[in-house]
């Protein structure tokens, strides 16, 4: 087996020389010059690495342990090391850092997010033991519905004694009570002396109407009022338009609100079934129209329903009030059809008209009415209108109230248990003229109803009477100069036409009227 290459230099020629183990010794070569080369030929005859596993504990042995623990330890100490790896660790945060990084996470309000406009508090925040005041509160109240003007100036933080003033001011111009639900009243507070006072009223402004607005100022300590009428323009809003496919639609699409919208076709439908509009049909309403120069508008009730028909006749409305009543107009002058109540009171009918067994007498007699099963205490309701011809005791009757109506048709309510009206009065339908008793003949809480013609009873079941209001002579002559006024209205909203704004009546037209109280 080889053992050794071993290069010579001074061989020249680079030739290299092998030996083979073998018995016989080869003499040894000549000693070589130099530290490098005493230093091979120490290493070539001492043997560094043994094998451990044999000769355990022979001085070979031990040398050959030495060299590998040698060289185990300069291997481990010309080692880079160990890198670390990364990995996910939750990073603990100081309390500087936390702070800082509270007021940009998106968490909670109620779980004490900052996030949001404002920054919230950190440690580094003190709290103060009084915060400083705003010199002036800027307030911008609404009345509620149901709402007084005095409560609300009472809800913003008025003091009673500038809550008294401001009402004996507005007073001087307007009913508070009348200030319509939903004004807004601006209000500025001013600086107080203290915490346990209220802050003194120092400007309020309030639209107390639409054709006048309201302002309060505190002057030398004391409020004073000035009034600013707002010019109103009165003319009612003519709307026309085409039917088209629907004409509510329509209408809206023409500027018509939809309370008019429904106000309309109530109307229409006492006049024509609205079923039977064709989309040639033309529309014409008209509402009373409020339009302030500050811009609001106010659309009040429908004046004029007229529909103008593609077949058929035309129809006209109008608003007309005859007799302390509004009701609506045919153009011709006649009034609404006006029916008969189905029923006096809310109950079951008990008894019919007709010859009858008394309950109480105990024979069989006539009984010329329709009892009405109802609570005591239920209302009686007029049937139709007329004139109070009796109201008291009437014997069997108990309390009793009769009325007379148009046509000599009258019409009786017994055995109430209290009267509302007086003899001589008159009634409209539907008015409580009484309440459901047990007085008189009677058994039990119940209504007799009897219905007369010419003074003798009838059965309340078999005729029904109508009324209809008929305009004559000047009241027609007015009724007719009134729509032919509206007709000439342009159609279309106030802004197109010339505006011509009157201004609205006031106390004081000069305007600008100061009234002072302390
Ligand atoms: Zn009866």
């Amino acid at each position: 087996m080889f053992q050794k290459i071993e290069f010579n230099p001074h061989q020249g020629a680079s030739i290299g020389t092998l030996w083979l183990n073998s018995p016989a010794r080869v003499p040894a070569p000549a000693l070589p010059v130099g530290w490098q080369g005493r230093i091979g030929d120490w290493a070539n005859r001492v043997e560094l690495v043994p094998d451990l596993g044999s000769n355990i504990g022979s001085r070979v042995w031990w040398r050959g342990l030495f060299t590998c623990v040698s060289l185990c330890g300069t291997t481990l100490m010309l080692s880079p090391g160990m890198p670390a790896i990364p990995g996910s660790v939750p990073t603990a945060l100081g309390a500087n850092h936390l702070d800082h990084f509270r007021s940009q996470m998106i968490s909670a309000s109620a779980l004490g997010g900052d996030s949001g406009l404002r920054m919230g508090p950190t440690d580094a925040v003190a709290p103060l033991a009084e915060t400083p005041e705003r010199p002036q509160i800027e307030l911008n109240a609404a009345l509620g519905t149901g709402d007084s003007f005095a409560h609300t100036l009472a809800r913003s933080g008025v003091s009673d004694k500038d809550a008294s003033a401001v009402l004996a001011l507005v007073a001087q111009a307007v009913d508070p009570e009348s200030i319509a639900a939903g004004t807004r009243v601006q209000m500025i507070l001013g600086r107080r002396p203290n915490r346990n006072v209220a802050r003194p009223l120092e400007r309020l402004s309030v639209r107390a109407r639409l054709e006048l607005a309201l302002e309060i100022h505190r002057q030398d300590g004391a409020l004073t009022l000035r009034r600013i009428p707002i010019a109103v323009d009165n003319t009612p809003l003519r709307i026309r338009g085409r039917v088209g496919g629907s004409l509510y639609r329509a209408a809206r699409a023409a500027g018509a609100a939809p309370s008019t919208i429904q106000a309309y076709l109530k109307v229409l439908a006492s006049q024509v079934s609205v079923g039977s509009l064709r989309a040639e049909d033309r529309f014409d309403i008209i509402v009373a129209h409020r339009r302030a120069e500050t811009g609001e508008a106010e659309v009040g009730q429908l004046l004029f329903a007229g529909l103008e028909r593609a077949r058929g006749k035309d129809i006209n409305m109008l608003k007309w009030t005859q007799d302390g009543r509004q009701q609506w107009f045919e153009a011709s002058g006649v009034g609404e059809r006006r029916g008969v109540l189905a029923a006096p009171v809310s109950g079951r009918m008990s008894s019919n008209y007709g010859q009858r067994f008394h309950p109480i007498l105990g024979y069989k007699r006539m009984h010329a009415g329709v009892d009405f099963s109802a609570a005591h205490g239920s209302p009686i309701y007029a049937v139709t209108d007329g004139r109070v011809n009796y109201a008291g005791w009437h014997g069997g009757h108990g309390k009793y109230v009769r009325l007379q109506h148009a046509g000599g048709i009258g019409s009786g309510y017994a055995h109430m248990s209290r009267i509302a009206v007086k003899s001589g009065q008159s009634v409209r339908r539907g008015q409580v003229i009484g309440y459901v008793g047990s007085t008189g003949l009677s058994t039990g809480p119940h209504l007799h109803y009897e219905l007369y013609r010419n003074g003798a009873t009838v059965n309340p079941g078999s005729i029904k009477f109508t009324q209809v209001a008929q305009l004559s002579g000047s009241a027609l002559a007015a009724f007719k100069a009134k729509i032919a006024e509206l007709k000439r209205l342009p159609a279309g909203p106030v802004a197109e036409r010339t505006a011509q704004a009157t201004p609205a009546p006031t106390d004081n037209p000069a305007g600008g009227g100061v009234s002072r109280t302390r």
